[in-house]
C-alpha cells in the first residue's frame, strides 16, 4: 500500500469515527430526553421500552465500530495497517474499501465468521 492509499483510508476512518460519535451522542441525548416522560397507557409504555432498547443496541454496535476504527488508526501509526492480524498477509484492497477498519483478510474473516479462528 502506498502513502496516498493509506492517507485515503485514514481520512475514511476519521470520517467514520466522527459520524459514529455523532450518532452515539444523538442516541444518548434522546435517551435522556425520553426519561421522565410517563407513557399514558401500557401499549405506549411497551413501545417506548422497545425504542429505548433499540437505541441502546445501536449504541453498543456503534461503540464497537468506533473501537475498531481506533484500532485501525493505531495499527496505521505502527505501519501495520492493511495487514491481516491472523495470517499476516496483505488485506485485499477491495475489502479495505468496503470495511476500512477490518483486521482480517477475506479468507480469515470467513474462518472467523464460522468460528474456526
Ligand atoms: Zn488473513
Amino acid at each position: 500500500m502506498n502513502k496516498r492509499q493509506r492517507e485515503r483510508y485514514r481520512k475514511q476512518l476519521l470520517a467514520k469515527r466522527e459520524e459514529l460519535l455523532h450518532l452515539v451522542q444523538a442516541a444518548r441525548k434522546s435517551e435522556k430526553e425520553g426519561t421522565g416522560k410517563e407513557a399514558p397507557d401500557l401499549g405506549d409504555r411497551a413501545l417506548s421500552t422497545v425504542t429505548r432498547d433499540l437505541s441502546y443496541q445501536l449504541t453498543i454496535a456503534e461503540r464497537d465500530i468506533v473501537r475498531r476504527v481506533d484500532d485501525a488508526l493505531d495499527r496505521m501509526e505502527k505501519g501495520e495497517y492493511g495487514i491481516c492480524v491472523a495470517c499476516a498477509k496483505k488485506v485485499q484492497i477491495g475489502r479495505l474499501d468496503a470495511v476500512p477498519w477490518t483486521r482480517h483478510c477475506i479468507e480469515c474473516q470467513e474462518l472467523q465468521d464460522r468460528g474456526e479462528i
